[in-house]
C-alpha cells in the first residue's frame, strides 16, 4: 500500500519517524489494519497518553478523541477509578492460571444486567467470543452453516470473514485469502434488514443452519439500527427452525445501554457475544446465554473451549471497575453530549450544503455521506467517502481525531464535557467546508 503523504503530515514529524520504523518490523506498520489510515491516506498519529476525552500524540498535539479505543473508553481515557483498581491488581500479581474471585464477581455483574444470560464464559477478544459462540451452536445443534448479514463484522474469524464490515468494509477487501471454501462454504451471507432473505434461505438449507449471528444493532458498516420487527423475526425464524440467535453485543453491550442493545429492544437471543467496554480498555471478552446451551462447554460438557489469559485478572479488574461506574447517569451522560455533538455535526454540513444522514443507535452513531436512508451494506457503500476524506484531515488538523474510515461508528464518553465539545464545535465549520470541495479522486 502506498501512502501518500499529506500537508497536514507537517504537524506530525515524530508519527512519521515511528510509521516508518514500524513499517520495517510490522506489516503496514500497525497491529490492526483501521489504525493504517489506509482510506484516508498520510501518517497515523501514533498517541502517547490519553486522559478524559483527549489523546496526546507523539509529537505531543492534543486531541479531542472520538474514537474511544472503538469503543471501550466509555469513562474516557485513566479514568481514577478504573486505574486505582488495575493498579491494585497488579500489585497483587498479573496471572494466576487458577480462578480468582474477580471474574466470578464479572460474570456475576454481567448476568445481573442482562435477563438472557444465565452463565458466561470470559476470553480475551471479540473474536474469540464469537468463534467460540459459533462452536457451540455448532456442538450444540450438530449442525454446520451459519448466517451472518453482509457488512456485519464479527471479529476475524475463518468463518465470518464473509462481505463483513469494518476494516474489511474500509479497503473494500473481498473474501481473504488464507480462508479456504470448507470455512467459508458453511457461510451464508445475506442482505441486513431482509427477513425474507432469512426465511428463503432456512427454506433452501432445511436443517442445516446452526444459527444465525447478527450484530445487535450495527455498528462496523457505520450505524445501521435494525428495523422495527427484524430482531424479533430474526429469533423467531431460529426458534421455528431449531437454530440458535446469537447476538454480537461486542460493541453495544453495556454501551447503548445498562444492559447493551439487549436493553434497548428486549428481544432474547439464544447466545450473546461482549468484549470492548466489557474490558475496560484490557482484553476481556466474553459469550454466554442459557445455561442448557452454556453447560455443554467443557468441563461440563464436550464443547472444547479454553484459554491461558482468560479471566486475566487485571482485565477483570478493569473491566469491574468500569462497569460498576456504568450506572443510568452515566448512560444518561453520554446520550446527551452524543446528541449534542451529532446536532453540531448536522448543522456544519448543513450550512455547507453537504449531503449527509446521521443515524444513530441510542449513543452511538455515524454520518454518512449520503442524503438517502442507510439500510444495509449496499446502501453504505453508496456515500461519498472522498467527502469523508477531506472532513476527516480537516478535523485532525483541528484537534479531533475522529476514526480514520467513513464505515465506522464516533464514539463518546462521560469525560467528553463542555470544553472538549467546544473544540468539537470549533473544528466542525472548516471540515465541513473541506468535505463541500472535495472532488471526486480521478477514476
Ligand atoms: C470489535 C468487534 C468484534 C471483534 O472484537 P475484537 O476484540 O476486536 O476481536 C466482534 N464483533 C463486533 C460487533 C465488534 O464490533
Amino acid at each position: 500500500m502506498d501512502y501518500v503523504s499529506f500537508p497536514f503530515d507537517a504537524d506530525a514529524p515524530v508519527s512519521q519517524t515511528l510509521f516508518s520504523r514500524a513499517a520495517r518490523v510490522t506489516p503496514g506498520g500497525v497491529n490492526s489494519p483501521v489504525r493504517a489510515f489506509g482510506a484516508v491516506g498520510g501518517t497515523p498519529r501514533f498517541m502517547a497518553s490519553g486522559s478524559g476525552p483527549y489523546l496526546t500524540d507523539a509529537d505531543g498535539r492534543e486531541y479531542v478523541d472520538l474514537v474511544c479505543s472503538w469503543g471501550p473508553m466509555i469513562l474516557g481515557h485513566a479514568h481514577p477509578q478504573v486505574v486505582e483498581a488495575v493498579q491494585a491488581a497488579v500489585a497483587r500479581g498479573t496471572s494466576f492460571g487458577a480462578p480468582t474471585e474477580g471474574e466470578v464477581a464479572l460474570a456475576e455483574e454481567m448476568v445481573t444486567r442482562i435477563a438472557p444470560l444465565d452463565e458466561v464464559r470470559l476470553v480475551s477478544s471479540g473474536t474469540e467470543a464469537t468463534m467460540s459462540a459459533i462452536r457451540l451452536a455448532r456442538g450444540y445443534t450438530g449442525r454446520a452453516k451459519v448466517v451472518k448479514f453482509a457488512g456485519c463484522y464479527h471479529g476475524h474469524v475463518d468463518a465470518l470473514l464473509a462481505s463483513a464490515g469494518s476494516g474489511v468494509a474500509t479497503f473494500a477487501l473481498p473474501d481473504t485469502p488464507g480462508v479456504t471454501g470448507a470455512q467459508a462454504g458453511e457461510t451464508i451471507v445475506l442482505p441486513y434488514n431482509d427477513l425474507e432473505a432469512v426465511r428463503d434461505a432456512f427454506a433452501a438449507h432445511p436443517g442445516e443452519i446452526a444459527c444465525v449471528i447478527t450484530e445487535a444493532s450495527p455498528g462496523n458498516m457505520g450505524v445501521v439500527p435494525p428495523r422495527d420487527g427484524f430482531n424479533a423475526g430474526l429469533r423467531q425464524l431460529c426458534h421455528d427452525n431449531g437454530a440458535l440467535y446469537i447476538s454480537d453485543e461486542v460493541m453495544t453491550g453495556f454501551r447503548t445501554s445498562r444492559a447493551g442493545w439487549f436493553g434497548v429492544d428486549g428481544v432474547e437471543p439464544d447466545l450473546m457475544t461482549f468484549g470492548k467496554v466489557m474490558g475496560g480498555g484490557f482484553p476481556a471478552a466474553a459469550f454466554g446465554g442459557r445455561a442448557e446451551i452454556m453447560q455443554r462447554l467443557a468441563p461440563v460438557g464436550p464443547v472444547y473451549q479454553a484459554g491461558t489469559l482468560s479471566g486475566n485478572p487485571v482485565a477483570t479488574a478493569a473491566g469491574l471497575a468500569q462497569l460498576r461506574l456504568l450506572d443510568d447517569a452515566a448512560y444518561a451522560t453520554v446520550d446527551a453530549v452524543s446528541a449534542q455533538v451529532r446536532g453540531l455535526v448536522t448543522e456544519a454540513l448543513t450550512k455547507e450544503g453537504v449531503a449527509h444522514t446521521v443515524q444513530t443507535a441510542s449513543n452511538m452513531f455515524s454520518v454518512f455521506f449520503t442524503d438517502a436512508e442507510v439500510r444495509d451494506f449496499e446502501d453504505a457503500k453508496r456515500q461519498d467517502t472522498f467527502r469523508f476524506t477531506a472532513f476527516f484531515h480537516s478535523m485532525l488538523a483541528n484537534g479531533v481525531y475522529l476514526p480514520p474510515s467513513a464505515f465506522e461508528v464516533w464514539f463518546l464518553s462521560t469525560a467528553h464535557d463542555e470544553r472538549a465539545v467546544e473544540r468539537i464545535a470549533q473544528a466542525l465549520p472548516a471540515a465541513a467546508r473541506a468535505a463541500a470541495q472535495a472532488t471526486p479522486p480521478a477514476a
